[in-house]
């Protein structure tokens, strides 16, 4: 009797729920369980046709992407991804019925999407000080003529005017960048670099949906839009790009991420302020982020709103970490100071998982806390692990040390991409890593220096065969590292280095957008991907 009322009380519900709230989210929820397996046209299995779609997809977004032109190339934080374009696109042709995809213009669409930035005038001076032995004649006290050694201190002053990204306005919201001056200085051999320079203080994030609400009402010819139709396109969007266990073959497809795909996991479709939020409630908690974004992932593929089944005693799991209430009433933090904790708040969920893990004793038996945090499985506690470990070493031996102190952040990674600049298709050799100017560069093992270009200045793209400044070094059986686009040099030809030594300097000389060191690891003459090679530092 209790199970047939509750049945006619869920039917009276989706009846009610599709005449009024609309037919589409049902249309859509039953296409998104295909979005998920890689299914993009719907046709049961993912094909090569599926493939060819999102091509189409991931070049309109490429396309729409208004460039770099900030010296720290902020902007790539806010690359419009495809996925998006799909999900609206998608649901536009269902509301339709046309049953046809792609929608025509998608490269419109993709614009209307895509993020605009501004940007303010700023300046980097770089005081460049040399020691250098002179040799002088002098008369001494005997009336002789000597030669005697002085140091001098020759110095190079360089200001260069830079632009400065000031606000992103994307589809979630606004984004505004405040900044500080810092001075730094970096000292080797006989050289001195003092750099003095805005740096990045605080980003404030305002979030609104409006721009990505008024595309929906002009694509789908809405008067308004509602949550539920809003919630569903960014589901369908994260469900197409984040790299979703169901649809691991989608996982490395070339040219599929150009931001941080790092051991597997596809960090290209998340916010960044969540990246900060890992990484900053690892740092307050002293947990590995990695193993954070690996919790988040198995949780909930990184879906913010994701209610889990209930417990043994029927409690429901909430949001991005998938917190039980019980637990959450004890462990909840307002990770984002709006004054509530909120599971289904991804900032305060990842704050709290942050100290909860701590609290279970992370740091000293990592694979028991992980047991404790899913409620007893060593299954779920090892794929957490082994996914976190290979995000920590991109999957590799870790041989390498990593040649931008400091600075990790993989803007272009190894294989087929669509290049920049020249819009052109091509193989990437190497991995980008994006850093400000100046930033040094050090020798990823011990070896000796093989090459050195170091003449070129910025602006000129064909110089050194496109690479700019670089230094190759050789280590020995066949394997060489190469160091692209410096600023600077500070090895000769010849010289033997030490794993970690300062070879150089970031900068953005040769075919390049913005300062990066582009890093390429060959082996008998071959460029292979460095990320396995590198130990992955943040
Ligand atoms: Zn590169």
């Amino acid at each position: 009797m209790r199970n047939r009322r509750l049945r006619i009380v869920v039917v009276v519900l989706v009846i009610v729920f599709g005449i009024l709230i609309g037919l589409p989210i049902l249309y859509i929820s039953a296409f998104f369980g295909n979005v998920a397996m890689g299914d993009l046209t719907g046709s049961n299995e993912a094909n090569e046709e599926d493939e060819a779609l999102r091509q189409k997809y991931l070049e309109a977004a490429e396309s729409a992407f208004p460039g770099v032109k900030s010296y720290n190339a902020e902007e790539l934080k806010y690359k419009l991804h495809w996925g998006l374009v799909y999900a609206v696109d998608l649901y536009s042709a269902e509301l339709e019925r046309s049953g046809e995809l792609p929608y025509n213009n998608i490269r419109r669409l993709a614009e209307r999407l895509a993020p605009k930035f501004e940007y303010k005038d700023s300046t980097i001076t770089i005081v460049t000080e040399t020691k250098k032995i002179v040799e002088k004649e002098e008369v001494d006290e005997t009336g002789e003529t000597v030669i005697v050694q002085e140091e001098v201190v020759e110095t190079e002053t360089v200001v260069d005017e830079v632009l400065l990204l000031v606000t992103a306005d994307t589809f979630r919201g606004t984004y505004f960048y405040s900044y500080e001056w810092e001075t730094v200085e970096y000292e080797w051999d006989n050289t001195k670099v003092t750099i003095t320079q805005e740096v990045v203080s605080g980003i404030d994030f305002k979030q609104s949906y409006e721009r990505l609400d008024d595309v929906i009402k002009r694509y789908l010819d809405m008067d308004r839009v509602s949550e539920d139709d809003r919630t569903l396109i960014l589901e369908t969007a994260f469900s197409a790009g984040t790299g979703n266990e169901h649809f691991g073959f989608l996982i490395g497809m070339p040219g599929y991420s150009n931001y941080l795909n790092i051991g597997g996991i596809d960090f290209s479709n998340l916010p960044p302020e969540w990246i900060q939020a890992f990484q900053d409630a690892g740092k307050r908690y002293n947990v590995d982020w990695m193993i954070l974004v690996a919790v988040a992932f198995v949780e909930s593929s990184f879906n913010p709103n994701a209610v889990g089944p209930p417990n043994r005693t029927g409690e429901l799991a909430q949001g991005l970490m998938q917190f039980l209430p019980s637990t959450w009433a004890i462990y909840g933090i307002d990770g984002d100071g709006d004054g509530k904790a909120d599971p289904f708040n991804p900032i305060d969920a990842i704050y709290s998982a942050a100290y909860y893990l701590s609290v279970l004793g992370i740091n000293e038996d990592p694979r028991q806390a992980l047991y404790r945090y899913s409620g007893g499985s060593y299954a779920y506690a090892d794929r957490v692990l082994s996914l976190s470990q290979t995000m920590t070493v991109g999957g590799g031996s870790g041989q390498l040390a990593w040649p931008v102190p400091g600075h990790s952040r993989i803007t272009s990674p190894f294989g087929p991409r669509v290049h920049p600049i020249t819009g052109q298709r091509s193989f990437h050799n190497g991995v980008d890593i994006g850093a400000p100017r100046h930033v040094p560069v050090v020798a990823a093992e011990s070896g000796r220096v093989v090459t050195v270009v170091s003449h070129c200045r910025e602006g000129n793209q064909s110089c050194g065969g496109g690479y700019g400044n670089y230094v190759v070094i050789e280590h020995g059986s066949g394997l060489r590292t190469l160091y692209a686009h410096l600023w600077s040099t500070s090895v000769r030809v010849g010289d033997d280095v030490l794993r970690g030594q300062i070879i150089g300097t970031v900068g953005s000389t040769g075919r390049s957008t913005g300062p990066h060191l582009h890093f390429e690891v060959r082996i008998n003459g071959s460029p292979v991907d460095p990320m396995p090679y590198l130990q992955f530092v943040y």
